[in-house]
C-alpha cells in the first residue's frame, strides 16, 4: 500500500513537474504561506530543485524560513523596508539546501528580474545574534534594488565599494527610521558590527567592499540620515555629500538642495564621530556602544 502510495504520489509530481515547467521563477512568491511550515521541500521542489549558478546544484527555493514566527517576521520586514523607501516589495525566496545546508550562507540580490535570495544557513546565524540581524541583512539586499532601480550610485570607482557602503547607509537608515525598525543603537550597532564580521553577500558585486571601519561609519552615518525622510536619489546625494565631500575629502561636489540648514547643522555635529569612526579610532567594540 505504501509503495502504491508513494509512486502515487511520485507521479503526481512529475505531472506538476510538466505542467509548471520547472521555471525557477514560478517557486518565487512576494507572500508567506499561511500554512504549516517545513523544511522539507515538497516534490515539486525535488523536481525543480536548480536554483541558479549562484548556489549549489542541490539548492532550492520555497517561500519559509525556520517557523512561521521568522517566515511572518522577514516578509513583513520586506514589505516594509520597501514600504520604508517608497518602494513596492521585491519577490523574496529563501534558499534552502538540504544535503549541503552550509552552502546557503549567502543573500544575493538580483536585478533582472528583480529579487532577493536569502539563504537558510546565513539567516540561522546571524539569527543567533539576535532578530534586528537578519533584518538588517535584508535591508542592505534592499538597498542594491534601490541602486538597480535608481541607476545609483552616482559616484562610481573601480570596485564595489560605493555600491557596498551606500547599501550598509540604507541599512542603518531603515534601522533608525521609526516607520521602519525603529530601534535602538544599542541593538543595530552590534548587529552591523556582525555583518562586517561576516562580510558582504552579494556575489553578483565582484571586488572590494570597503574596510570595515569604511563600513561602519557608511552605517552610522546612514543612521543619521534616517533622522529625516529621504527618497533614495535624495539619500544619495546626501550620503555621498557627507560620506566623500566632509568626511574623507576625496570628492568635491556642491551640498546638495535636499541638504537642510537645519540637517547640515546636525550631520556636522556628528562629523567628529563619523571621522573617528572611520579612521578606525573607534574601534568595532566602541561602535557597537555609541548613542542613540
Ligand atoms: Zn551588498
Amino acid at each position: 500500500m505504501k509503495t502504491t502510495k508513494k509512486t502515487a504520489l511520485l507521479v503526481s509530481a512529475m505531472a506538476l513537474g510538466m505542467l509548471f515547467s520547472c521555471n525557477k521563477d514560478e517557486n518565487t512568491a512576494s507572500t508567506a504561506p499561511s500554512n504549516l511550515v517545513t523544511l522539507q521541500p515538497t516534490e515539486l521542489n525535488k523536481e525543480c530543485s536548480y536554483v541558479d549558478s549562484y548556489w549549489s546544484s542541490t539548492a532550492f527555493l520555497n517561500t519559509t524560513i525556520i517557523n512561521t514566527t521568522q517566515t511572518n517576521f522577514i516578509y513583513g520586514q520586506n514589505t516594509k523596508i520597501a514600504s520604508v523607501f517608497g518602494r513596492p516589495s521585491v519577490p523574496l525566496s529563501i534558499v534552502h539546501d538540504n544535503s549541503n545546508p552550509n552552502s546557503t550562507y549567502n543573500a544575493i540580490s538580483y536585478s533582472s528580474p528583480k529579487k532577493i535570495y536569502f539563504g537558510e544557513a546565513i539567516y540561522k546565524a546571524a539569527l543567533a545574534k539576535g532578530q534586528i540581524v537578519p533584518a538588517m541583512i535584508l535591508a542592505h539586499e534592499f538597498g542594491h534594488q534601490l541602486q538597480y532601480t535608481y541607476g545609483l550610485p552616482s559616484v562610481h570607482e573601480n570596485t564595489a565599494r560605493p555600491n557596498e557602503l551606500e547599501a550598509d547607509g540604507f541599512a542603518g537608515y531603515y534601522m533608525r527610521k521609526p516607520t521602519g525598525y525603529n530601534a535602538t543603537w544599542a541593538a543595530a550597532g552590534p548587529a552591523f558590527e556582525f555583518a562586517y564580521a561576516i562580510g558582504d553577500y552579494s556575489t553578483t558585486s565582484a571586488g572590494h567592499h570597503g574596510t570595515p571601519p569604511q563600513r561602519r561609519s557608511a552605517t552610522r552615518l546612514g543612521w543619521y540620515l534616517g533622522e529625516y525622510n529621504l527618497t533614495a536619489t535624495s539619500f544619495d546625494s546626501n550620503f555621498f555629500y557627507y560620506y566623500n565631500n566632509v568626511l574623507s575629502g576625496a570628492y568635491k561636489t556642491a551640498r546638495p538642495s535636499t541638504v537642510t540648514p537645519e540637517m547640515d547643522a546636525f550631520i556636522t555635529s556628528k562629523m567628529d564621530e563619523l571621522r573617528k569612526i572611520n579612521s578606525g579610532e573607534i574601534d568595532g567594540t566602541e561602535f557597537g556602544q555609541l548613542n542613540d
